[in-house]
């Protein structure tokens, strides 16, 4: 499940922040694609320019969509960060999901934000 790839890519990485990016075709998120933190930070992430390239890339090679962009939160709750808000402003249309470990159990949940807003998005998990 890729919630679950998700979940492990932050557990690895803790207690710095993941990230990476989610493939989708036909509006279901099919694969996930780790990326390397740039910052290698607990506290902000960027995908690093160099993974962004290759798996954007590969995504269209699949003829699949950029669906969703995805990292952790290693001490803190499952929401946008006015960072992670300031970040979204140059690419508004994919889903953010966020990996929250604060909690014993992890919890993932996405949002679209755009100018400047959060909207919490349902997750359909296959
Ligand atoms: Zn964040």
């Amino acid at each position: 499940m890729l919630i679950d790839e998700i979940v492990a890519h932050s557990r690895e990485e803790d207690p710095n922040e993941c990230c990476g990016l989610v493939g989708g075709a036909n509006g279901a998120a099919t694969t996930v694609y780790r990326a390397r933190n740039e910052f290698e930070s607990p506290l902000r992430y960027n995908v690093h320019p160099e993974d962004l390239l290759r798996i954007t890339t590969e995504i269209e090679d699949r003829g699949e969509e950029l669906a969703a962009i995805y990292h952790s939160h290693t001490a803190s709750e499952a929401y946008p960060s006015q960072t992670d808000i300031n970040l979204a402003r140059n690419w508004p249309d994919p889903v953010y999901l966020i990996c929250s470990l604060a909690a014993p159990e992890p919890e993932v949940r996405g949002f679209a934000i755009r100018d400047g807003g959060v909207e919490e998005v349902e997750l359909v998990v296959d």
